[in-house]
């Protein structure tokens, strides 16, 4: 068997078309959908993600500013500046882009943001409102790769998913997600004995441990659906996930590249948050 794959960068190419259908129609109305990223510091990869965003917002009419901040600003400036930016009628959607340095604290400022404006969807509230089936943003990353299993009919319901990895941006609201779409959930992390037992029985397999090539054929049950996160990036340069790829595509039904896989998909889904964080702010229905 040869998995069929799940390109993600062929699918953000479909989604953004779409999309930018949506921003164009909005437009005509007078809603014009605009994100606001901070960048504190200049951390290359850093640079580099938050420059890929506010590309992909031109590719769909979504207005972007980047606001860059010196490594050294206080966490009480960088509160402020989100305040005025949670009170700016122009802003719909805010993003800070993570790491930030130590001094400051990420969890206050992920809740300093409005939830209305959380289109990252970390605040706890979204959070709370994702885990309760309420209509919220949905973190981008595992709502990329819920977006991904649609996208090829991939039935969830009664299935059973196994998640290795369990940080608050994918592992914890990734399983959250396919429990909301009743799938029966197992979630693997650092401490799991004897993980294969449990990979081993998955018919849907999302893996985001952050490890090169860790997920080879041997912990993956015969026409499983193969979900690699992973980014990691090789001494030589190359960016490779966190499976075996060859390996395990002889085994699974379906999976995921890296690169042109889940990456991709995480964009797209900060501009869906953002083209719904417009229209509900601007009293349409999001
Ligand atoms: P974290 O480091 O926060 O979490 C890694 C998780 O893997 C932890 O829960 C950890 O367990 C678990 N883990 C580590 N080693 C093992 C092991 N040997 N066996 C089982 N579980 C293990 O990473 P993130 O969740 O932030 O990211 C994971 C990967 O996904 C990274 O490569 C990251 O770059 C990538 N990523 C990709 C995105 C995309 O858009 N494609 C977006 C976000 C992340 P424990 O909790 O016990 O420590």
């Amino acid at each position: 068997m040869s998995a069929e794959i799940i390109n993600g960068k062929d699918l953000s190419l479909a989604l953004k078309e779409e999309m930018k259908k949506e921003v164009d129609t909005l437009k005509t109305g007078g809603i014009h959908p605009q994100l606001t990223v901070i960048l504190v510091g200049d951390h290359p990869a850093s640079r580099s993600y938050v420059n890929g965003k506010e590309k992909a917002c031109g590719e769909t009419g979504i207005g972007s500013h980047i606001i860059e901040l010196p490594k050294t600003v206080s966490e009480s400036d960088l509160l402020k500046e989100i305040h005025r930016l949670n009170g700016d009628t122009n802003v719909h959607g805010i993003l800070v882009q993570l790491p930030l340095p130590v001094h400051i604290d990420e969890q206050k400022v992920i809740e300093t943001i409005s939830p209305e404006k959380d289109v990252d969807g970390f605040h706890p509230i979204n959070i709370g409102r994702m885990m309760t089936g309420m209509d919220t943003y949905l973190s981008c990353t595992p709502y990329g790769i819920i977006t991904m299993l649609r996208s090829k009919n991939i039935s969830i319901a009664g299935k059973h998913a196994v998640v290795i990895g369990r940080s608050n941006i994918v592992g914890k609201p990734v399983a959250q997600l396919l429990i909301n779409e009743n799938a029966t959930v197992t979630t693997c992390h650092s401490k799991t004995e004897n993980l294969k037992q449990f990979t081993r029985i998955a018919d849907i397999l999302v893996v985001a441990v952050g490890k090169a090539n860790m997920i080879d054929a041997s912990y993956v049950k015969e026409g499983a659906t193969v979900i690699d996160v992973g980014m990691n990036r090789l001494e030589n340069g190359k960016l490779t996930g966190d499976v075996d790829f060859d390996s395990v595509q002889e085994k699974a039904s379906f999976i995921t590249p890296v690169p042109r896989g889940v990456g991709p998909m995480t964009i797209t889904m900060l501009l869906k948050n953002t083209i719904k964080a417009a229209k509900r702010l601007e009293n349409r229905e999001g």
